[in-house]
Formats: structure tokens, C-alpha cells, sequence
């Protein structure tokens, strides 16, 4: 046997170091991964002395939306360039690692003041990043210590040093300390405490106050939950409530709070005072339980506080996904009369399809997701994008988190006045709202359809701005159109729209052509008249229209939409209407009994076949157009099959087993066929029966049809 070649040897080592490659490194930006991080940093650490080398662990804030608004595309390109930037200050003996997902580490071979500057100039540059959000990175720093910690060790307390200053836009690193170790309370103390904690009060109730930025007057506040520890002092609802939720203990806490809210409103209404409507919040453990509108509803009465003073505050996450039970909620909810909100939106998972499909009163748009960034303004435009459809959908939005005053000029211009943010104060105990209802003057969050939105200069109709990708992106199958005199006109479609249509036509397409010359009359005319309801009532229509859909590769086809139409805006006599659809053609087809005659009949006509349906609860029998033809049955025969037996068409010998398929259906058999002579004639037929059954398996309808038996065939 040979030995290997040279060149062989060469190639498998090339082989080998490529694999090893690719078990170290990241393939999005080449930078290390876990693994190889362990692998190369051991022998660093090693024989370093303590203090020489510090760990930087940190993870991009609300990556995942970035993500979402952007799409991954844009956030692999937001994360190679980070990894830009942590390779241009790495220096040898330094090693920069994407540990997962967002999260990023560098083990920097510096101290103090240069260590300081590389924490610096990360952030700076990370800032610097071309995306139209601000990019904003919270860093946990660990410094070694004479404590010989493993890697892992090392990471555990960056992290650490990191979850304190999580979420936060102003702090943007912590190092690690001894302290902070010892300070926090770890979560089984927080357990442990929780229940006696409640019991003494030492939960309470804070209020932030909304407040109208176009005329100063107070609107409304939200209930926020402080803890005041007797040695701690106060501890962030951000540190108990995540574990709370995860034991459950967040609905007693949630349902307390909503009890002082109660109890705070009975008192300033006993004293005469003007009260605001104060929001609370409520978990999504809290909303789901069965008896969740109930127990507010007790609350509520035991202090006999008016609904109308009382808001529910829902995450969007808590809503997200969870299908029709939030709207049942939601629905329970204002029968009540309670106004709810939406808290969060816009921090990530957000849908403008959302707020189409649920019922929700309000959004509060968190301002802290949407930081604006000197450079570029992005994120402003993104903001007024997502008031201007949330007035279309006639949603008020309070902005929270509003800290400057250009912030809240900014939302005043784009007609967001509803403002809660430190600007004008922050969460305060509950004698100082009281104080302020009896200084201020209050007023009412008022909804904002406005319709006469000048909608020719909104950057809507640019294929290339950000309300474009909203309505692309976020929303399900929709169009807006022009009405004017008699005339419509589609102005944009999404590509969901066309989509939903399932034509492979473009907007253009679309767009160019009279979109009733879609119509017959009869359509058009059904079409047009939820148009007139929209425009008389002010409020939604639906209509369900059968079109003809034209396309030059498709060919065409009908099919029957069902819209949701709403007016948008008006100026002069021009409407702007806005319709979600849904493609019904399918439901249609099977439920039109209609149309499934029709095709049955011009099936039959050219197979030798006769069909019926027989419907099982009424014995009711719908002959075929050939049945009635050629054995002249009336269009309806009542019980079924004693008329047929009678009339002679079924010979006297089948009578008790053609009975007995009927029996047989009614008890649900799926299908059923025999050769039976058929006619005084005794001609030979397949005879067959299918079963159709409703969503909860009875048996309604059976579908029948016999079939000539030609010689050779059907034996
Ligand atoms: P959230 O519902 O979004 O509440 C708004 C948070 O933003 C509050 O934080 C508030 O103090 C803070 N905030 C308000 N204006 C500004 C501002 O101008 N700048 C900045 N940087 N922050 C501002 P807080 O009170 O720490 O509450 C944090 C979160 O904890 C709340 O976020 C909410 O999700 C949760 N939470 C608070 N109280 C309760 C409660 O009673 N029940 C439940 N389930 N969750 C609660
Ligand atoms: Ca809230
Ligand atoms: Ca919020």
C-alpha cells in the first residue's frame, strides 16, 4: 500500500482546518462562537495575572424588532457590523466572540482608563450604525480578580452586571462588584417574601399621570406597582415581576393593585374631586383566567367606582398569537364598559394587523422603542406612520416615555397629543395624585378619526417610505381606494392583497384598471351600496362581491372577496376608503349550494349521471336538473325515499334496503353503493351515496348519484 501524497496530506490538513473553522467560528460574522471562545480563551486566562483581562458581555436592545421591522437580511448586516466593530479595536491577544443570537463578547486584555476607552468606543461606534433605529447596547463588564473563575464563571457576572442596567437607553454599562452580587436579591428570597410582603402593604400602588400636550390638561394615569422593601428600600416592578409571573403570584399582586386603584378613586370621588380614568396593568397570566372580568367586576362594585374611571392595560404580547380568546376577553371586557388598552406598542411583535383583528381602545406607544437618533429620523417617521393608521383605525395612542420637550412637540405635530413621560412626571404616591386632581384641570382622551386628513401629501403614496413598508409588512391583504362621484379607484394594494387574490398580477395591474369593471351589475351594485352605508353610518361595512379577475398569465377566474370598508378620508367630494379582505371563494364553493348544482348539473349532463342531495336532518331530497328531466321529479321530494319507492323509480324488492341507507346516513356512515335496477324499466345503475359532516362530525347532508351500467363497466 502506497503512502498519501503530499499534496493529499496538504488537502486533508486544509480539510480538517476548515472544519475546525467552522465548529469555531460564527458564519454570519466570522467572529468566534461559544465554542470556540472556550476553546482559545482557557490558555489566555490562564496565565494571565488578575486585572489583566476584563470580560464585555453585551446584547442589542430589542434586537428581535429591529429584526422584524427590518427583516433578518438587515439584522445580519446589523450584526456583522458590530462584529466590525469589535475586530477594528481588537488587539492581539484579545478575542471577540458572538456567544448567540444578539449577544457579543470580548475579552479585552486592558485596565482602567484604556479599558474604559474600549467600552466607550464600542458604544460609539455600535451608535454610529446606519439603521434607521437607534442601536443601543447595554454591557455588563467583569474584571478579573485574584478569584480564579472559569470562563463561564466570568460570563455569569458580566451578565449579571448586565441585567441591572437591561433595557435602560441612558446607562448603557455596568462593571461587575462584589456588592451587586450581594445586594440583589436572589429570586428565592423574593419567593419567600412575597406573600407576608403584601400582606404588611409593602406593595403599593404609584400613578403616572397622562397628560393632553395640546392644552395641558390632565387625562388620565396608569397604576404602576413599587416595592418597598424595609431594608432594600424601593425595588423595580422590572426585578419581581418577571419572577412573579413565572410563579403565579403576579394575579394576586395585579388584582391588588386594581383594588387600591378602586380604592383610591372611591376616596377622591368621596371627596368631591374630579377623578381621571387610571389604568392598571394586567399580566397575560391574569387575563386568561376564567374568572378574570368577574373578579374586577367585584372589586369594582365593592367600592362602587364608576367603569368608566377604571382602564385595562394589555401587553401586546399578551395578545399576540393567542387567536380569538383575547378578543373574547376583550369583548367581555366592554360589556362591562371597560376601556382597554394596548401598553408596549411597538416594542417588538407588533402587528398593525393586530390592532385591525382586535378590538382594543387605545394604543400606547412606547417612545423608549423608537429613540430617535440624531443622524436620521427614521424613527420618527416610523412613529407618525403608526399614529397616522392608528387615527384611521380611530384609536386614540398615548405616547409613554416621553422625556424632552421636541419629543412631545414632535407627537403634537404628527396629532399625538396624549403624552405619559417623565417631561411631566414621573410615577408618584398616591397623596400627590390626589393633591394634583386638585389642582389641575382635567380632561378626556378623545378619539381621533379625523377625515379630513389632507391625504395628497402624505408620503403614504411613496412606494419607498416607511408607512409603504407598514402597509406591506404589518398588514393583512389590503387596499385603499378613491371614491368620487360614482367612480372608484384603487390607489394602493399590498402584496398580501394580491397575494389573497392568488392572480399573479402586480399593483399595477391592479391599479390600472376600473376595479368595478371587476363587477356584473349585480356585484357592483352590492359593492357600491356598502360604499353609500360607510359614508351614511361613518362607521365599517362589510360585503362579500364575486369579481372577475383577468390576468395575462392566469387567464381568469371569479372569485368572491370578502371586504372590510372603512372610510379613511375626505376632501372636497373625494372619499378615501380603506378595505381589508379575505378570500372567500373557497367557503363560498362549498357552502353555495347553488353553485354546486349548477356544476352538477352540467357534469351530469355530459356523464350519464343523476345526482341528488338529500339532507339528512329534514329527509329532504334536491334532485338533479336530469332527475327532474328525465324521471319528472319535482325540485323538492319530503321524505325521502318513501316517494321515489312509490313512485316507482326504486323496484319494490330494493324498497327495505334503500330504507335502510337512509337509517344507515342518519346514523353517519360515510358512504354507501350498490347496482340497483332502477326505473319500472329495471335499468341497472351504480347507485352511491357520500356523507358530508359538520364541524362537530354529525352527519347533515348526503350527496347521491347513479350511474348507467354499461356492459364491461361497473360489474
Ligand atoms: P409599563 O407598563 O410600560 O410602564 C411604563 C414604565 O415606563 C414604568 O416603569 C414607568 O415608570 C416608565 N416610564 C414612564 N415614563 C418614562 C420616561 O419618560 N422615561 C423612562 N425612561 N421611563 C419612563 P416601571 O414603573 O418601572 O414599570 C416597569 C414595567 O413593569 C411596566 O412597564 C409594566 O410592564 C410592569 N408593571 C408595573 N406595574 C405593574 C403592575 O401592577 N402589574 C403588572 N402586571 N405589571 C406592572
Ligand atoms: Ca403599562
Ligand atoms: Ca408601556
Amino acid at each position: 500500500m502506497s503512502g498519501h501524497s503530499e499534496q493529499e496530506i496538504a488537502r486533508l490538513q486544509q480539510i480538517i482546518a476548515d472544519l475546525q473553522h467552522q465548529v469555531e467560528y460564527d458564519d454570519v460574522t466570522g467572529l468566534l462562537n461559544s465554542k470556540g471562545l472556550l476553546i482559545k480563551a482557557q490558555p489566555l486566562l490562564q496565565q494571565a495575572p488578575s486585572g489583566e483581562y476584563a470580560l464585555l458581555y453585551f446584547d442589542v436592545l430589542r434586537f428581535k424588532a429591529i429584526n422584524d421591522m427590518f427583516g433578518m437580511a438587515e439584522g445580519d448586516k446589523l450584526l456583522r457590523h458590530i462584529a466590525y466593530v469589535l475586530q477594528k479595536l481588537q488587539q492581539p491577544g484579545e478575542l471577540v466572540c458572538r456567544w448567540g443570537a444578539d449577544r457579543f463578547i470580548m475579552l479585552a486584555q486592558r485596565q482602567g482608563a484604556q479599558l474604559q476607552l474600549l467600552v466607550d468606543s464600542i458604544l460609539e461606534n455600535l451608535n454610529g450604525y446606519g439603521l434607521s433605529l437607534e442601536i443601543v447596547c447595554n454591557m455588563g463588564i467583569y474584571v478579573t480578580t485574584a478569584e480564579q473563575l472559569s470562563l463561564t464563571g466570568m460570563i455569569d457576572r458580566a451578565v449579571l452586571a448586565q441585567s441591572q442596567i437591561k433595557g435602560s437607553y441612558t446607562k448603557k454599562y455596568n462593571y461587575y462588584t462584589e456588592e451587586l452580587r450581594q445586594n440583589l436579591l436572589d429570586e428565592q428570597e423574593i419567593v419567600g417574601m412575597m406573600a407576608t410582603e403584601l400582606e404588611k402593604g409593602h406593595f403599593v400602588a404609584y400613578y403616572q399621570p397622562q397628560y393632553d400636550h395640546s392644552n395641558g390638561l390632565l387625562v388620565g394615569a396608569e397604576a404602576l406597582v413599587r416595592w418597598q422593601h424595609p431594608e432594600r428600600g424601593l425595588i423595580s416592578p422590572a426585578i419581581f415581576i418577571p419572577i412573579f409571573e413565572k410563579n403565579g403570584f403576579i394575579t394576586r399582586l395585579d388584582m391588588y393593585i386594581f383594588e387600591e386603584t378602586c380604592r383610591f378613586i372611591r376616596k377622591c370621588l368621596d371627596k368631591g374631586l374630579r377623578v381621571v380614568p387610571i389604568s392598571t396593568n394586567f399580566s397575560r397570566y391574569d387575563i386568561y383566567q376564567p374568572d378574570f372580568v368577574e373578579r374586577l367586576e367585584e372589586l369594582r362594585r365593592e367600592y362602587n367606582v364608576p367603569v368608566q374611571y377604571l382602564r385595562v392595560e394589555i401587553t401586546e404580547t399578551a395578545i399576540i398569537g393567542t387567536g380569538e380568546k383575547a378578543n373574547e376577553i376583550i369583548n367581555k371586557l366592554h360589556q362591562c364598559g371597560y376601556v382597554t388598552e394596548m401598553d408596549d406598542f411597538g416594542s417588538g411583535y407588533s402587528s398593525l394587523n393586530v390592532l385591525r383583528n382586535i378590538d382594543l381602545d387605545v394604543i400606547k406607544l412606547d417612545m423608549l422603542f423608537f429613540a430617535k437618533n440624531e443622524k436620521n429620523d427614521k424613527g420618527g417617521t416610523i412613529i407618525s406612520s403608526v399614529v397616522r393608521m392608528a387615527k384611521w383605525l380611530g384609536l386614540p395612542v398615548i405616547a409613554e416615555g416621553v422625556e424632552t420637550v421636541e419629543q412631545a412637540d414632535f407627537l403634537r405635530s404628527i396629532g399625538c397629543n396624549y403624552i405619559q413621560g417623565y417631561l411631566y412626571s414621573r410615577p408618584v404616591p398616591e397623596a400627590d395624585l390626589e393633591q394634583l386632581l386638585r389642582e389641575v384641570s382635567v380632561g378626556v382622551i378623545k378619539s381621533t378619526l379625523k377625515t379630513d386628513v389632507d391625504f395628497t401629501t402624505a408620503n403614504f403614496w411613496q412606494p419607498s417610505s416607511e408607512i409603504t413598508t407598514i402597509f406591506n409588512k404589518y398588514m393583512g391583504p389590503a387596499a385603499f381606494f378613491e371614491y368620487c362621484e360614482g367612480r372608484l379607484e384603487y390607489l394602493r394594494v399590498n402584496q398580501k392583497y394580491l397575494q389573497e387574490i392568488g392572480m399573479n398580477m402586480s399593483e399595477q395591474d391592479l391599479i390600472q384598471g376600473d376595479p368595478l369593471a371587476f363587477f356584473d351589475e349585480e356585484n357592483s351594485q352590492i359593492f357600491l351600496d356598502a360604499i353609500y352605508k360607510v359614508l351614511a353610518t361613518g362607521r365599517e361595512q362589510a360585503c362579500e362581491t364575486w369579481r372577475e379577475i383577468h390576468s395575462s398569465c392566469c387567464g381568469s377566474e371569479k372569485l368572491c372577496l370578502r371586504s372590510n370598508i372603512q372610510l379613511v378620508a375626505k376632501s372636497a367630494n373625494i372619499y378615501l376608503f380603506f378595505a381589508s379582505v379575505r378570500n372567500v371563494t373557497h367557503d363560498k364553493q362549498l357552502c353555495q349550494l347553488e353553485t354546486v348544482e349548477k356544476r352538477f348539473m352540467s357534469a351530469a349532463e355530459q356523464a350519464n349521471i343523476y345526482f341528488w342531495e338529500y339532507n339528512i336532518l329534514t329527509k329532504e331530497m334536491r334532485p338533479c336538473f336530469r332527475c327532474m328531466r328525465d324521471l319528472g321529479l319535482p325540485p323538492l321530494l319530503t321524505n325521502y325515499p318513501e316517494p321515489a319507492i312509490e313512485g316507482g323509480i326504486f323496484p319494490p324488492d330494493y324498497a327495505d334496503m334503500y330504507r335502510e341507507w337512509h337509517r344507515q346516513l342518519a346514523e353517519g356512515v360515510p358512504s354507501l353503493e350498490a347496482i340497483i335496477p332502477l326505473t319500472p324499466n329495471r335499468i341497472p345503475f351504480h347507485v352511491r351515496y357520500t356523507t358530508e359532516f359538520d364541524a362537530t362530525g354529525q352527519p347533515i347532508k348526503a350527496y347521491g348519484s347513479a350511474t348507467l351500467v354499461v356492459d364491461g363497466e361497473d360489474k
